[in-house]
């Protein structure tokens, strides 16, 4: 009994989490498989942020437990959000589950696993680490853990403690470790990222650091909180020539109504919302936003929703991530109830993703012709490129019209938009690294000549 496979769910923290945990699993001897049925460990790092995550988990724990029947020894090891926050009845609601440990332990899962079910089998590891990553062009790297701000909705405080910094050495360490193993994108995570090193001046010292990792081409801020410390991050990083920051700004607002905002304990308002997004903007032009919207809050009425509707139609964010209230044990908000019935919240959500749908159809047609800075994922069969705009996972593709030899994952290209579906583009390469390879040679011989 040796090998492992992790399936990871939720948000990219819960990435990060699993990077760190097949470190350890690595070092204690364990190996890695590619496919959950041939592992001897399969490993669930769980999501329990709201009752859709939490359903999913409970769905991939039955579904793997299905595995099992095909190999009766394999272990089912369950980790994370769902872990911790449920620790006390896994027992009796999940008996498929062999074994939990909560956050904060993935990086002691090799010892943990070695103590519950006896060490590995010794095996050669030479290799594995390039299995875990090839063709890997992005990747999460965590910067703090937990969060205070204290939100009504939200359980994450409860299980994943207080906030607290990663101390940039190790951040520098690990993004050195990634971008050696051919990484070109690191994508900087936290629950509460503007609050990094405790002043702006921190965060943009860090940025600066990573900008002296050579090959480590796009850094991606996720999760900047909808405050003023957000605008004068991205002041500094303007002001600093910080360019290998993307043009992204990931700030979820999850409700425009400012009454519905206090209901939420969220500072802002509808006005300060559209100020921030504009005065980004206005920073870095060809900057795309990512928010989210929780709807259905106790409280919420439909005028609420009107204003969350005007709100999208104003500030026109590129990407929208929308979810419907669930109430959460140990959350501020729990006591107000969930009294806005399923249907009435899916009818609101769908009401707001028309909205948007219709401001993302705005918007390609207007990407359409214009060109972008883009990295290629993958250069298999149909090439596929990622705009700067996009981040991996859960934003946009570009599919390329023709093939393009001589592409490499993780290589930065300008592609021109040709064409798009509902949410998805196709394009067509203007200028590859070769091509500006190419013209430089020929400029630099010309010289010569
Ligand atoms: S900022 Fe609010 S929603 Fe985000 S993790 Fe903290 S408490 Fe939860």
């Amino acid at each position: 009994m040796n090998s492992y496979f992790i399936t990871t769910l939720g948000c990219p923290k819960n990435q990060a989490d699993s990077r760190q945990m097949e470190r350890s699993l690595l070092r204690a001897g364990y190996r890695p498989v590619p496919v959950a049925e041939d592992a001897d460990f399969h490993l669930i790092n769980s999501c329990a942020f709201v009752e859709s995550a939490r359903a999913e988990t409970i769905e991939t724990v039955l579904s793997s437990a299905g595995l099992k029947r095909s190999r009766p020894r394999q272990k089912l090891v369950l980790v994370g959000c769902f872990a911790e926050r449920y620790a006390g009845v896994l027992e009796d609601e999940l008996p498929e589950v062999d074994f939990a440990f909560g956050t904060g332990r993935y990086q002691l899962a090799g010892e943990l696993l070695s103590q519950h079910f006896g060490a590995p089998e010794a095996v050669a590891l030479a290799g594995f680490g390039e299995f875990l990553r090839v063709g890997q062009t992005a990747a999460p790297v965590k910067i703090s853990e937990g969060c205070n701000r204290g939100c009504a909705f939200c359980a994450i405080p409860t299980f994943r403690g207080a906030f607290r910094d990663i101390p940039s050495v190790e951040i520098l360490e690990e993004v050195r470790k990634l971008v050696a193993d051919g990484v070109r994108e690191i994508d900087l995570v936290s629950q509460d990222t503007n609050r990094y090193g405790g002043k702006v001046e921190n965060l943009l010292t860090l940025l600066s650091e990573l900008h002296q990792v050579p090959e480590l081409t796009w850094i991606r801020l996720l999760y900047l909180y909808p405050d003023a410390r957000t605008l004068q991050i991205w002041r500094g990083i303007v002001e600093r020539g910080l360019d290998r920051v993307v043009p992204y700004l990931e700030s979820p607002v999850q409700h425009a109504s400012d009454r519905v905002l206090r209901a939420m304990r969220r500072s802002g308002s509808y006005a300060q919302f559209v100020d921030l997004f504009g005065s980004v903007r206005s920073l870095r032009p060809e900057l795309e936003v990512r928010t989210s919207l929780l709807l259905g809050f106790p409280g919420e009425e439909d005028s609420d929703v009107a204003t969350v509707i005007d709100f999208v139609r104003e500030v026109r964010p590129e990407k929208l991530a929308l979810f419907a209230y669930s109430q959460e044990e140990d959350t501020p908000g729990f006591a107000r109830g969930d009294p806005i019935p399923r249907e009435e919240k899916a009818a609101r959500l769908n009401a707001v993703r028309e909205a948007h749908l219709e401001v993302l159809h705005e918007l390609h047609l207007e990407r359409v012709g214009r060109q972008f800075q883009a990295m290629i994922e993958s250069s298999e069969g149909a090439p596929i490129v990622r705009r700067a705009q996009d981040a991996p996972e859960v934003d946009e593709l570009v599919y390329l019209d023709a093939a393009a030899p001589g592409l490499k994952a993780g290589e930065v290209c300008t592609v021109e938009i040709t064409g798009f579906f509902e949410y998805d583009m196709t394009g067509r390469i203007v200028e590859s690294v070769t091509d500006r390879a190419e013209s430089h040679q020929s400029a630099s011989s010309g010289a010569q000549g």
